[in-house]
């Protein structure tokens, strides 16, 4: 079934749901018309339908492979990655000093999503280059700027992210890889790096790994850690790739999905690497790389699930089986109530977790804009859950797609299953969707709930605002944020920090139901109360939104009754 790029479903979320007007209204982006935006939006749809859709199946059937110690990208992906880079989308909004578009986050994140739709595991790789190249704008030196900025934009280079080694997953500050001094400014990286994704191709005509490392008076733990530009090829003086670098692809991992991605053991043995910021400063630069990635990944979830879903309904209003109460009796299994059920449930979650996103990139650009704290605010507090949510949606509706499928859901020839296996990952990497709750609850809450308190603020004015026209969604929007607002105030009475991580998942999962249903008022405030949006929202909010009362109950709970559960009463 050819993916459909949802281009209008886009420009309606960004005119009446996340108001993408502010970002245009500013300075910074006074550029970025309508008109020319809808150009843009259309111009990326229609290469994700038309050069990466296609790449989907060949992905998950041929693999990377490494070959003699070279990897051999899926076939056509080496066209896709350069239509990619042709297109401008690695660096739509990177600096213009260095080749980039300088256009809002939002469209990047609109296209991003576009792209993971289409093929997750060739999209992975514009990613990483654009969280190496937003890292590199903020903290390298001008030297580095010049030489690896504009071959990343242009996707002559392409970027990786070296975090996790085994010992060091999601505790990054247990990291061993060493960084020695050169004595003529470069230093000499060793250690070993796990599942680095895009660790190396066959396109591009170069690779630049950012590496985290220790310095030899680096402290234990995350202070101590510093980041590291290792390029695969050293540039010479003109900046082109000369000699080889010492560091290679051990192997690659073989995985439940996302076959097209080559996931890297890598190997360095004394590569020479340059220092990016301070030195011990690595975790403050690493992590303006990932929270554009957090979002980022979010994204890739909310695209994996409109894939899933596109095919789940085209195979919906094509499979006929048994008598249909609706539709004179000879329909097709969407007129089962439960199948129609399954498919307003993907839909009305895409929605939201598209919202959140959405919502997420336009406050990442307010605060570009505009240098305003309470949008920075805004913007760290809506990244936790646009990556667990977005994640957590693409799980659950590819899932969904498969059980809509019935047993040729189970088959690999529809590609529903490749959805649900290629989009697994995405509430693991980036940071797992657990230790995304703890920071909600922890670092997140740390302004006493301002920035929590403020978002419920809005949600509720604007439930207010609705209630003349559409009371009947408008007061259980209200009540679940008073809900919300109630738990958030018990979370941040919590002394003890592992009685707010006790209950994290539960929170962020009630906190972005919530979010769905303020987003969904306003979807059907947008269309004037009546219509298809008005509709899915009411679905939303009467059927998905009370789900907020028992998460929210959940994580009130605190640990106790967590650590009453021993350890050997779980291996009864
Ligand atoms: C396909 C793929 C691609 C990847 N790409 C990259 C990449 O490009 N670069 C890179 O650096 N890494 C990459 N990763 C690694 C990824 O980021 C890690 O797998 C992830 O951070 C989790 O680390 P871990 O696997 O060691 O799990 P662990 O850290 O061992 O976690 C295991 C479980 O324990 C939980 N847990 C761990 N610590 C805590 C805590 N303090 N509190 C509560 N719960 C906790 C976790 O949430 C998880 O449920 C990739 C991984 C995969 C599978």
């Amino acid at each position: 079934m050819p993916f459909r790029a949802p281009v209008p479903e886009f420009k309606f979320m960004l005119d009446h749901v996340v108001d993408f007007a502010k970002v245009s209204e500013t300075d910074r982006f006074a550029e970025a018309e309508r008109d020319m935006i809808d150009a843009i939006l259309t111009e990326a749809g229609r290469m994700c339908e038309d050069v990466l859709a296609p790449l989907q199946r060949s992905g998950d059937l041929e693999g990377a492979v490494l070959e003699n110690g070279v990897v051999r990208t899926s076939p056509g992906f080496a066209e896709g990655f350069g239509k990619i880079a042709e297109g401008g989308w690695i660096s739509t909004s990177a600096d213009p000093a260095y080749g980039g578009m300088g256009l809002p986050h939002t469209v990047t994140t609109v296209v991003n999503e576009m792209m993971s739709a289409s093929c997750l595991s060739i999209q992975l790789a514009p990613l990483m280059s654009q969280g190496q190249i937003e890292a590199l704008e903020h903290h390298a030196s001008d030297e580095i700027k010049a030489v690896y900025l504009p071959k990343l934009m242009s996707g002559e280079w392409l970027g990786t992210m070296n975090l996790t080694e085994p010992q060091a997953g999601s505790d990054v500050g247990a990291l061993r890889t060493k960084a020695e001094p050169n004595g003529d400014g470069s230093y000499a990286i060793t250690g070993q790096k796990i599942y680095i994704s895009w660790g190396d191709n066959d396109f591009t005509e170069n690779v630049s790994h950012l590496v985290l490392a220790r310095l030899p008076d680096g402290v234990p733990g995350t202070k101590g850690i510093s980041l590291f530009v290792v390029p695969k090829f050293i540039p010479d003086e003109s900046g082109a790739p000369g000699v080889a670098n010492s560091l290679k692809v051990v192997s690659l991992e073989h995985k439940m999905g996302l076959h097209g991605s080559p996931t890297a053991v890598m190997q360095y043995d004394g590569a020479t690497g340059w220092l990016v910021g301070e030195p011990h400063d690595g975790m403050r630069a690493m992590f303006t790389m990932m929270n554009n990635a957090r979002l980022g990944v979010g994204g890739q979830g909310v695209g994996v699930a409109e894939g899933a879903f596109q095919h789940a309904l085209a195979y919906a209003l094509d499979r006929k089986q048994g008598r249909t109460p609706v539709g004179g009796g000879d329909g097709t299994i969407i007129d089962h109530a439960d199948v129609r059920r399954m498919l307003a449930t993907m839909k009305a979650d895409i929605f939201a977790a598209r919202s959140i996103a959405l919502a997420c990139a336009v406050a990442i650009d307010m605060t570009t804009a505009t240098k305003d704290a309470e949008w920075k605010a805004r913007a760290a507090f809506l990244t936790p859950i646009a990556k667990a949510f977005g994640t957590d949606t693409g799980i659950a509706v590819s899932e969904m797609g498969v059980q809509v499928h019935g047993g040729m859901g189970f088959i690999e020839e529809t590609g529903a299953a490749q959805y649900s296996r290629d989009v697994r990952v995405t509430a693991i990497y980036e940071g797992t969707n657990g230790i995304q709750a703890m920071d909600l609850v922890g670092r997140k809450l740390m302004d006493g709930g301002e920035a929590a308190y403020r978002l419920l603020d809005e949600i509720e004015a604007n439930a207010e605002a609705a209630r003349g026209t559409l009371p009947e969604l408008a007061e259980p929007v209200w009540e679940a944020t008073e809900t919300l607002r109630e738990t958030t105030e018990w979370l941040v009475a919590q002394g003890d920090m592992n009685d707010r991580f006790a209950g994290c998942v539960p929170f962020l999962k009630g906190f972005a139901r919530v979010l769905g249903a303020h987003y969904h008022l306003r979807a059907a405030m947008g269309e004037g109360g009546t219509g298809a949006r008005t509709k899915l929202a009411r679905f939303y909010i009467t059927r998905m939104l009370p789900e907020h009362a028992g998460l929210l109950a959940h994580a009130m709970r605190g640990a106790e009754d967590l650590y009453a559960i021993t350890a050997d009463d779980l291996a009864l």
